[in-house]
């Protein structure tokens, strides 16, 4: 587990940033990459999964990891140099979601990338069997390894109006599974039919799980998705730029102070982004979170079990 001291530099809350220094002495860049992998809520029935989900890939479909780690490196090299950790990140699809002897070719060729310092695969809970968490164990007891798992809220009946196919009780199953892999637990703010308590107590789920590191995406309302419908057809609103940024302080006085806060906000698809705008300017909701725990005085953690968490339904 990630469980090195909290030092967060200038920031209020222990950033991925910071951890990465602590760790390896340097930054660690993540560059993202599409393994081939589907996904079992949006491929095996033709259900069309999450209503937020499009079908876009982070990485470049269909082309082989070195030639999309090149391309990546020699993007992300412009803007942090070449001193830095290589984390290659199988982010696209479920990176879970195959047969054994598939996922061990597919992540020990991200693991032998030239200059990778390790490995970060994101999935769903439900896509971890007990063979796959083993094979993970196994990486793991070797190499740097982050498994990442959405969990987006701890509330039964919002997973469901969002087409999750996936209980929490069925996340807790798989998150278990991981038990001695650093795991980075993401959770989405401003769903359908939530508000601010709602999304409060999904954070005191969340520090009572004590993940290694934790994600807070604010809801994007993508083109040609069923979540677009629904926003466009005025079923439901969406935050604005000051709810947000309170409502993850809040988030983040709740969680452990030792949980790695490995993402704020979400990185916009600027020309699939219906909406909120807001988010188009990353660093500015970056910085306004900062100020506003400065305003406060508080830091990441300091509400920590203060409020019982109120799951479930
Ligand atoms: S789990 Fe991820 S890839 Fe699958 S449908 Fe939901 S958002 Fe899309």
């Amino acid at each position: 587990m990630i469980s090195e001291k909290n030092s967060s530099g200038d920031k209020r809350y222990r950033s991925f940033d910071s951890y990465m220094k602590e760790t390896f002495g340097k930054k660690g860049v993540r560059a993202a990459l599409d393994g081939g992998f589907g996904c079992p809520n949006r491929d095996a029935d033709g259900n069309g999964g999450c209503i937020y989900c499009s079908s876009r890939h982070y990485g470049i479909h269909g082309m082989s990891l070195s030639a999309q780690y090149d391309i990546q490196r020699a993007k992300l090299m412009k803007k942090w140099g070449s001193d830095v950790i290589w984390l290659p990140y199988l982010q696209s699809g479920c990176s879970t979601f195959s047969d054994i002897g598939t996922l061990e070719r597919i992540y020990s060729e991200a693991l032998n990338l030239p200059g990778a310092g390790g490995l970060i695969v994101a999935t769903r809970a439900d896509c971890i069997t007990d063979e796959t968490a083993d094979l993970l164990k196994r990486i793991n007891s070797s190499h740097f390894l982050i498994v990442e798992l959405g969990m987006q809220t701890a509330h039964d009946r919002t997973l469901k109006l969002i087409n999750r196919r996936e209980t929490h009780e069925d996340f807790i199953r798989g998150y278990e599974k991981l038990d001695g892999i650093k795991t980075v637990i993401h959770i989405i703010d401003g769903l359908p039919g939530e508000d601010e308590d709602d999304m409060l107590s999904t954070a005191d789920e969340l520090a009572s799980l004590s993940p290694s590191g934790v994600k807070i995406h604010m809801l994007h309302v993508l083109k040609d998705t069923k979540l677009a419908s629904m926003y466009l057809g005025g079923e439901f609103d969406l935050p604005d730029e000051k709810t947000y940024v309170s409502t993850v302080v809040s988030q983040l006085r709740r969680l452990p102070a030792e949980t790695v806060i490995c993402r704020l906000t979400g990185d916009g698809w600027s020309d699939e982004l219906i909406a909120p705008d807001w988010t188009r300017n990353k660093f500015r909701v970056l910085n306004d979170i900062d100020a506003e725990m400065r305003r406060l005085g508080c830091r990441q953690g300091d509400m920590c079990g203060v409020t019982p968490a109120g799951v479930g339904n």
